[in-house]
């Protein structure tokens, strides 16, 4: 009783600095990587909204909702554009039934499209139905992975430049 272990006690901050310092953009690239694997289209999108200290809050592939199903065929490519969930919007969906002691406000979200489970640079941003409700959910940032690296946007500009792109604005 009394008997404090320092060594022990400093190896565990120091794991648990290690651990905090994990959930940066380059580990929730990985991550957004994994999860669009996961998806059975043809084009495979992936994302995660995580927090910085907690880590990962949801993920979310390209997929068509509950009880319908794709086999990634030639039907794929001209459908699932249409009427698929989008990733964004398949992470969104759990994020908000997540309970959690933050809120999405802390959150980030990193959308990354992968072949043959390898991550591929992103095109400029064009899907509105997304960056709305990205911003309506109130995220902190969105990251896309570009030739130049990882880029972070504040959601309004997110959305802004989403609407540029498609005439919008
Ligand atoms: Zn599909
Ligand atoms: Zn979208």
């Amino acid at each position: 009783m009394g008997f404090v272990n320092w060594s022990t006690l400093l190896k565990k901050q120091k794991k648990e600095i290690k651990l905090k310092k994990m959930f940066d953009e380059n580990w929730a690239l990985l991550e957004a990587t994994k999860i669009a694997s996961e998806s059975p289209c043809q084009s495979k999108r992936g994302v995660i909204i995580w927090h910085r200290e907690h880590g990962i809050v949801s993920g979310g592939y390209n997929n068509q909702p509950l009880g319908f199903t794709c086999d990634g065929s030639e039907k794929c490519r001209c459908n699932c554009a249409k009427t698929a969930v989008h990733a964004e919007q398949a992470a969104l969906i759990k994020a908000i039934s997540v309970e959690k002691n933050f809120s999405l406000s802390e959150c980030e979200m990193l959308h990354v499209k992968s072949v043959e489970g390898e991550a591929v640079f992103s095109e400029k941003p064009r899907c509105w139905q997304c960056s709305k409700l990205i911003l309506e959910a109130g995220l902190d940032k969105m990251w896309l992975y570009l030739e130049s690296g990882l880029k972070s946007y504040s959601v309004e500009d997110f959305h802004r430049i989403t609407l540029e792109n498609n005439n919008l604005l």
